[in-house]
């Protein structure tokens, strides 16, 4: 039995207003002083089917931060540009059940390098291994992920970077500690700037959900079928979104939900469920592991009503 789009139209919307966060439960990220400005209240949806057909509710109008949802496009990008065997002699496949920016594991494990590219560490030296110089590298980020959501009018959130930018001690601490040990290429302080730009470029519900579909849809354009990456890149990143795309909460995601799915501190949730559709989330108010409360709790009403676990 088929579902028609505006049938999926009147349940997405049913299920955004079930799910509309109080402002109470849940904290906006505060760490980054310019995402603490975020509504607590806000909540939008959209999917878009591998058709390209999108459906979307609540605030769609509502721009946010990529933050870590960029961390599974530049993995494609190094993956794309510098091949798998490069991308893995610099960071491993393996969760950490530690929160995103922690360094604890950096220091015990041998090689010093970081246990995955969802977390801070594995991002910012997936980001160091892009080749070009610093405007090239910032350039060609932007355009894929302009190419993946199907918008040439994304760009950057200014204040949110220099926001990013003022107040990053730890995501330093760790740049730093990487460049010791080899694991990290290039200038450590141009490698950041470039990884707070990824972080701040701004995107909406729509964008993210066209984002997902692309990795859902092997890596091809839903709407004209043509490959932005080959299949097995698209399908290492949502191994990783399942393994790691949710923190260090990722595990019970999987359970509870059980679709590839990748959050940012900004309250956004990229999702892509293989062969079927992606999904962007946006609702600010995180839980103690930094995902969108309501995101998460959308995610697991979505799942259940249309059966989109994977397992
Ligand atoms: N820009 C954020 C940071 O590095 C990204 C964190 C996130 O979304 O998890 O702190």
């Amino acid at each position: 039995e088929t579902t028609s789009v505006s049938e999926l139209e009147h349940e997405l919307k049913e299920l955004v207003e079930k799910h509309r966060p109080d402002g109470q439960t849940g904290e906006v990220a505060n760490y980054i002083p310019a995402l603490s400005k975020a509504n607590p209240k806000h909540m939008a949806a959209s999917l878009c089917l591998l058709t390209g057909e999108q459906v979307q509710a609540g605030d769609v109008d509502e721009r946010f931060t990529l933050q870590s949802m960029s961390k599974v496009i530049t993995l494609a990008m190094a993956l794309m540009e510098c091949g798998e065997a490069c991308v893995f002699e610099k960071v491993g496949m393996e969760p950490t059940g530690d929160p995103f920016n922690s360094i604890m594991k950096l220091e015990i494990m041998r090689p010093n390098k970081p246990l995955n590219p969802m977390i801070n560490a594995g991002a910012i030296a997936v980001t160091s291994l892009l080749p070009g110089t610093v405007e090239e590298k910032v350039e060609r980020i932007l355009s894929f992920v302009r190419r993946l959501a199907g918008n040439t009018a994304i760009g950057f959130n200014e204040a949110v970077y220099r926001s990013e930018q003022e107040t990053a001690d730890l995501n330093r601490a760790l740049a730093y500690f990487m460049k010791q040990y080899d694991v990290l290429e290039g200038d450590v302080e141009e490698v950041l700037d470039i990884y707070f730009k990824q972080c701040a470029i701004e995107v909406n519900c729509q964008d993210v959900a066209r984002i997902g579909a692309v990795f859902a849809n092997r890596g091809r354009d839903p709407e004209t079928g043509e490959a932005i990456m080959p299949e097995q890149i698209a399908k290492i990143c949502k191994t990783f979104m399942v393994t790691c795309g949710m923190y260090n909460a990722s595990g019970e995601f999987a359970i509870r939900v059980g679709i590839p799915a990748k959050s940012g501190v900004s309250g956004g949730i990229m999702g892509a469920v293989p062969h079927c559709m992606g999904i962007g989330i946006y609702s600010p108010a995180l839980d103690d592991k930094g995902n969108s409360v309501a995101g998460v709790r959308l995610l697991e009403s979505l799942s259940a009503t249309w059966g989109l676990s994977i397992f």
